[in-house]
């Protein structure tokens, strides 16, 4: 008895992308989402600020290998590159100076050396960067910035494994936008979160709210620690190596805090990139005016993501307009208008920004891209190679997934 070939859990990129697979190979499939839209974390609003702004990702990164890139370009989309190299670099309140800068792309240039070099066991970035190191500015994008994580707590091999994103792309409709038209074909059960998988069962059963349905073979989205805090109960039990693995591999996060500055550029142009540096990785990453927008929109990432989470979004809107204040003159005030703060560590159903695996325990990914029994088979943005904590790495994951299943399940 079965009501589909497969189930996929989960309505983002990877299980949108695992849908279209499917129906491409001839087979029939359900996608069950928790949440009441679609996109997961590519998620673009327009309710903050009357226009599109990306709560979750933005970046098209690897624009010469990201599926979106293409179909981007021929949706008309508004697309800019973005060097992603910093423009402005500060250290509290004071500009660094050219020589601190200097130093800044020397200390950039010798991380990512000393990561090519590397040999030996896994240990934490934090161990390649030389003692006393001046200019921070080359960890925080070691760290928090790119991998959500403070770089003590990012794995050498897992970061190496990371490709170089290169060439960015930002663009103004916004990466969710885009997303939810590549979704727009894909039936989806919406609002329906599976509570269970059941594999003592012929095939599998995925318990919903709203019933059971029975299949060949389940595809997972959710992201790893949606696993870890059990909102899917597996039964019998999942496999300790796979459980495990769940759990070598905890979210970072990446919190924005986009602010209106009405009236006046500061000084700066569009897409200019500010990064203020303070003690114990408080820093805060500005882009700058997108598209000539009024926004400045502010991140930060690893343990002071979490902690201004925690803080709550008016500690968060505080915070930012404290810090251009801070440079840029008390007045900055007067040119402040809406502000917000984004919580992916709030969003149960994702429970934080993107996946990165513990010092030493890089191997989780390879594990997960195991299936379980034949039948229970995982994707996303974890399991994504080179690509992974991206939105496009996520898509080629359950294209990858779904083509396995399908040469499992004897489809065409
Ligand atoms: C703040 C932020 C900024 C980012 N910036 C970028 C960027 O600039 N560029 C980029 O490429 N990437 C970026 N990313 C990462 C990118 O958004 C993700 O890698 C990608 O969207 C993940 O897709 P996914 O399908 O793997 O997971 P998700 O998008 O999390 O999809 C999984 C889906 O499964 C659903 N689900 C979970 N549990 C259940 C359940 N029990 N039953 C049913 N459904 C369930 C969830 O609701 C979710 O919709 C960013 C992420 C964040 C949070």
């Amino acid at each position: 008895m079965k009501d589909v070939d497969v189930i996929v859990v989960g309505a983002g990129s990877a299980g949108l992308a695992a849908a279209k697979t499917l129906r491409a190979a001839g087979l029939s499939f359900t996608v069950l989402e928790a949440m009441n839209r679609v996109g997961g974390r590519a998620w673009t609003s327009t309710e903050h600020f009357g226009i599109p702004f990306d709560i979750g990702c933005a970046w098209l990164h690897a624009a010469d290998r990201n599926p979106y890139f293409p179909e981007a370009e021929a949706a008309g989309w508004t697309l800019h590159h973005h060097d992603m190299n910093v423009d402005h670099l500060y250290y509290g309140k004071r500009k660094a100076s050219e020589e601190e800068e200097a130093e800044m792309n020397r200390a950039d240039y010798e991380m990512s050396a000393a990561l090519e070099n590397w040999s030996g066991a896994d240990g934490n970035v934090s161990s390649l960067l030389s003692p006393g190191h001046a200019p921070r500015a080359a960890a925080t994008f070691a760290g928090p910035m790119d991998f959500g994580q403070d770089y003590d707590e990012v794995s050498i091999e897992d970061f190496r494994a990371a490709a170089d994103l290169e060439p960015n792309y930002f663009t103004k409709e916004g990466f969710g936008a885009l997303v939810a038209q590549y979704a727009a074909d894909v039936p989806v059960e919406l609002s329906t979160p599976v509570r269970k998988i059941l594999w003592d069962v012929p095939g599998v059963a995925c318990v919903t709210d709203r019933g059971t349905i029975r299949a060949s073979a389940v595809i997972v989205t959710a992201s790893p620690a949606v696993l870890a805090f059990e909102e899917i109960e597996f039964s019998p039990a999942l496999p300790d190596d796979v459980v495990e693995a769940f759990f070598d591999l905890p979210m970072g996060m990446l919190t924005k805090l986009p602010i209106e500055i009405r009236g006046t550029r500061l000084g700066l142009a569009p897409f200019d990139d500010l990064l203020i540096e303070r003690p114990a990785r408080h820093d805060i990453y500005f882009l700058c005016f997108p598209f000539d927008t009024d926004l400045m929109v502010g991140f930060v990432g690893g343990d002071f993501a979490w902690e201004m989470s925690a803080a709550g979004e008016a500690a968060g809107v505080d915070f930012v307009t404290d810090r251009l204040c801070g440079i840029f003159g008390n007045d900055v005030r007067k040119h402040v208008g809406r502000a917000a703060m984004t919580n992916w560590g709030g969003e149960r159903f994702v429970r934080g920004a993107y996946a990165a695996a513990r010092p030493g325990r890089a191997a989780a990914r390879a594990t997960l891209m195991e299936p379980v029994a034949e039948r229970i088979w995982f994707a996303g943005e974890a399991l994504a190679g080179s690509l992974i904590q991206t939105c496009g790495g996520a898509r080629l994951s359950g294209e990858t997934v779904a083509r396995q299943v399908a040469a499992q399940l004897g489809a065409k």
